[in-house]
């Protein structure tokens, strides 16, 4: 198995130091000829969603990445990677992906509230450390879209079919469990 992580801005370091840890091998998505190397899942980590939205339509990689999730790769997206994916942005008339059915608000917590660490429970997983950093928040899901953390009323983490979404940075913390669960979900499909 390889991971493909998106490498054009944001904290991708952390995501490859977490599948170093659990010697799950990566390639590094930082242009166009990049998406034909080969990889059976993708990373979109945090960032800063407009940035890395405009860079990957600069450097020609959107409608690739658009189509391979189209398409069933499996998908762990966090934070701005969150954003990239959602149908609908309620604060930010921008779209990009627009393959996972939620709606998001960005920057949700405010400016005092930008960061805040929190532990809670995450389906299939446990309770596990969050750390949210100028995080959106998941405000409505579709049919189809199962709920796999709260976080004080609000969806902080979702699945839908092949992609995993959250708000916060599970990369940051020394917890594993939640990269597991998404390397197991990538086993499963190439088993598919
Ligand atoms: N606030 C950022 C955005 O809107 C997301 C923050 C993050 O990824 N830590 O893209």
């Amino acid at each position: 198995m390889v991971i493909g992580v998106l490498a054009v801005q944001g904290a991708f370091v952390e995501h490859e130091q977490m599948l170093e840890k659990l010697k799950i091998p990566y390639v590094e998505l930082r242009k166009k000829e990049d998406l034909l190397k080969k990889y059976d899942g993708l990373i979109l980590p945090g960032g800063e969603s407009t940035v890395q939205g405009k860079l990957l339509k600069e450097l020609d990689m959107f409608e690739k990445l658009q189509k391979q999730i189209q398409d069933g790769m499996p998908v762990f997206a966090t934070c701005a990677g969150l954003i990239l994916l959602a149908e609908k942005i309620e604060n930010d008339d921008r779209q990009y992906f627009k393959t996972l059915s939620v709606t998001v608000k960005r920057n949700a917590y405010g400016r005092q509230l930008g960061s805040f660490f929190t532990e809670q429970e995450f389906k299939g997983v446990g309770v596990v450390p969050m750390t949210f950093i100028r995080a959106p928040y998941i405000e409505s899901v579709k049919e189809g879209v199962e709920i796999l953390a709260k976080e004080n009323g609000h969806i902080i983490a979702v699945r839908e079919k092949n992609q995993i979404a959250v708000s916060f940075h599970p990369e940051l913390d020394k917890d594993e469990r939640i990269h597991k669960f998404f390397i197991e979900m990538v086993e499963v499909s190439k088993k598919l």
